[in-house]
């Protein structure tokens, strides 16, 4: 007697975790096939001296409603993030610092920031969140990067550096390598740059308390067939469903069927799965005109928060690089520490350095901003990204110039019995871990409608 699930869902990320719990909890069998030895993907919960620290996705914002109902629906909490305190602003090399939200900047630069803010806010929403390639300009926009829109109307090298700095946060790349298309419906999914960029009820507003992997630890719990260090290897289809071929933890090559299939792993990463037949054209297009953001999230762990007790509030915003973002990364009850991202094209540049300049680039920022108590951590932990086989990088994929226009229908659209899920598939939050639920939900009700209908 044979036992093959429903559905085969391939990556145990927010995505395929919530798409399995949706179809299992409507009677589904479902069988979830995960690459690495743990559930979360890109989030990823870490031990650092006995306190919890994400060294994936971390925070969730106010209007993120199915993070808040899941979080509520687990028994989890959610703590403010630390923002008490003076800033830092790292401006192509010149360090001030200010309270508040304004930096210290000339009413000039002010104006122009606001006046670039509004601009791409207002722009942004021109571009559908269902089928962004439909845009009235999207075909002028998917052949020009953030750098060419910012050339053109705004006139400030620095504003133009400020912003360079937030995108590198949001998607680890450079204005120069982002998509402006992208850009526009990323901005859009989320409500706009100014809820992505801020801290106190924006999208940094919050975090799970005892790490962001939780979530998918409690949506894997009740699971009936979650197997772990699976990597999916090939995927062969006919008129009876799938056949999904994997390697386990010993290189012994196993093989499930069903009759319906959710790959919800990064864009870039399914071109490595061999398809038989083949996937259309424009799929694969799509798949290789995308490549994943590169970002290092490092933990600096101190004996004190010593920038608390001097009235920093453990926020740095950085222009040139190497470091992008400083953040109080201290959780109550937990370790102190400061969080480090390095993105980008710096990123490139440090990780390509041996361990010891690593630090030094570190530990000399950090000296810069927060003086130099801040020399003397206990521990640095980074986590670059790129350098995990099953994320490829982060935070997000990228989608190239010309990709959304020429072959964003694909996104979505099932091939026979294969489904396709994942937060860059998401219509609200896109790239978020919100958007990742989202796109659970979606799938698996596309997937349970397939199935009621034979
Ligand atoms: C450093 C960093 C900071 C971030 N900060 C935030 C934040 O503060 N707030 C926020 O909301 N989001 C944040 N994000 C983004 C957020 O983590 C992601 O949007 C979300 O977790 C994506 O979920 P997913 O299920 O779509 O994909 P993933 O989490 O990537 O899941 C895909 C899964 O597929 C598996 N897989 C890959 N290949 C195979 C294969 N061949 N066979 C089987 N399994 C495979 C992977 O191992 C992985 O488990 C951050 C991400 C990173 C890395």
């Amino acid at each position: 007697m044979t036992h093959n699930p429903d559905v085969i869902v391939v990556g145990a990320g927010l995505a395929g975790l919530s798409a399995a719990r949706q179809l299992q909890r409507a009677g589904h069998r479902v069988t979830v096939l995960e690459a690495r030895d743990r559930v979360g993907g890109r989030t990823w919960t870490i031990d650092l001296g006995g306190s919890p620290f994400d060294a994936g996705g971390q925070w969730t914002g106010p209007s993120q409603r199915r993070m808040a109902a899941l979080i509520a629906e687990l028994g989890l909490q959610t703590e403010s993030t630390w923002h008490n305190g003076r800033k830092v602003l790292d401006l192509e090399g010149s360090v001030s610092a200010y309270s508040g939200t304004i930096p210290r900047l000339s009413i000039w630069k002010l104006i122009s920031m606001q006046l670039a803010i509004w601009r791409i806010e207002w722009v942004c929403r021109t571009v559908p969140l269902d089928q962004p390639w439909d845009a009235r300009k999207a075909a002028a926009f998917d052949t020009m990067s953030v750098r060419d829109f910012l050339d053109k109307h705004v006139r400030d090298p620095d504003v133009i550096a400020l912003t360079n700095s937030a995108v590198r946060v949001i998607f680890g790349a450079d204005i120069d390598d982002l998509c402006l298309l992208h850009f526009l419906h990323y901005l859009h999914s989320s409500g706009g740059l100014t809820k992505l960029i801020e801290t106190h009820g924006g999208n940094q507003d919050s975090s799970v308390v005892g790490g962001a992997q939780r979530l998918s630890q409690g949506l894997a719990r009740d699971l009936h067939d979650l197997r772990l260090s699976t990597p999916v290897r090939a995927i062969h289809r006919d008129d009876a469903g799938v056949t999904v071929h994997t390697t386990d933890s010993t290189s012994t090559t196993h093989s499930v069927s069903a009759r319906r299939l959710i790959v919800a792993i990064p864009l870039p990463l399914v071109d490595g799965i061999e398809f038989q037949p083949e996937l259309p054209p424009a799929r694969v297009a799509l798949q290789r005109a995308c490549r994943m953001g590169h970002t290092v999230k490092c933990q600096v762990r101190y004996k004190k928060p010593f920038w608390r007790d001097q009235g920093w509030s453990g926020e740095a915003v950085c222009t040139a690089g190497p470091i992008n973002v400083v953040f109080d990364g201290k959780v109550a009850d937990g370790n102190p520490a400061l969080l480090v991202f390095i993105t980008g094209r710096p990123a490139q540049d440090w990780s390509s350095r041996d361990a010891q300049q690593r630090r030094k680039i570190i530990l000399d920022g950090l000296v810069s901003y927060f003086g130099p108590d801040a020399a003397d951590p206990i521990e640095i932990h980074q986590t670059d990204w790129a350098t995990e086989p099953y994320s490829g990088g982060a935070p997000v994929v990228l989608f190239g110039q010309g990709a959304l226009t020429g072959f964003g229908t694909a996104l979505r659209q099932p091939i026979g019995p294969i489904h396709w899920a994942g937060t860059e598939t998401a219509r609200e939050c896109t790239g978020f871990m919100e958007g990742a639920l989202e796109s659970g939900h979606r799938v698996a009700t596309e997937v349970a409608e397939a199935l009621g209908q034979g």
